[in-house]
């Protein structure tokens, strides 16, 4: 690990997320760490999605949307490190997208190096951003549920220090 990621303390960090705000903090300064990229001004939307969706984002929009089913899911079987860390690589995954990079295969690569990175190999993110994350939790195949959900929920303060960048 770099001396410069070590400072980052990313791990740490991860288990002392507190909402979506603080992790998306987290994933921009993380993002930025490795990759120089950044960007401001994307909206969260929690959406109840079919099991095979974890997240999504529309390309060309400032929204990524999150699989609120999953969310619950995990956030009941696992623990809380394990469930921050479900959410750091959803979120770093969908904002690596929303700089326009569509290429699946190469933001699941990026994903998984960033997080090899700043957090080890053997890190929860780390196994999840390598495989599905249902290989680590076999809970996701309880869902049933194959239909998008109507109703949706916009988060509230997320990506804060950026409000002024929304139109
Ligand atoms: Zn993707």
């Amino acid at each position: 690990m770099r001396l410069i990621d070590k400072q980052l303390n990313v791990p740490e960090k991860i288990l002392k997320m507190k909402d979506f705000n603080d992790t998306f903090e987290l994933v921009k300064l993380a993002v930025n760490s490795k990759f120089n990229m950044h960007r401001a001004g994307l909206s969260l939307i929690l959406q109840a999605l079919p099991s095979r969706i974890g997240a999504y984002h529309i390309l060309g929009s400032n929204v990524i949307v999150v699989n609120r089913t999953i969310l619950n899911i995990i956030q009941q079987h696992k623990s809380i490190e394990e469930y921050n860390s479900y959410l750091f690589m959803v979120l770093v995954h969908e904002y690596l997208h929303s700089f326009g990079i569509i290429d699946e295969l190469g933001v699941r690569q990026m994903t998984y190096d960033l997080c090899c990175s700043l957090l080890g190999i053997d890190h929860p993110a780390s196994v999840m951003a390598k495989g599905d994350p249902s290989t680590l939790f076999p809970e996701l195949n309880l869902l049933r549920g194959e239909r998008f959900d109507e109703h949706f929920e916009v988060t509230k303060n997320f990506d804060k220090t950026t409000q002024s960048y929304i139109q």
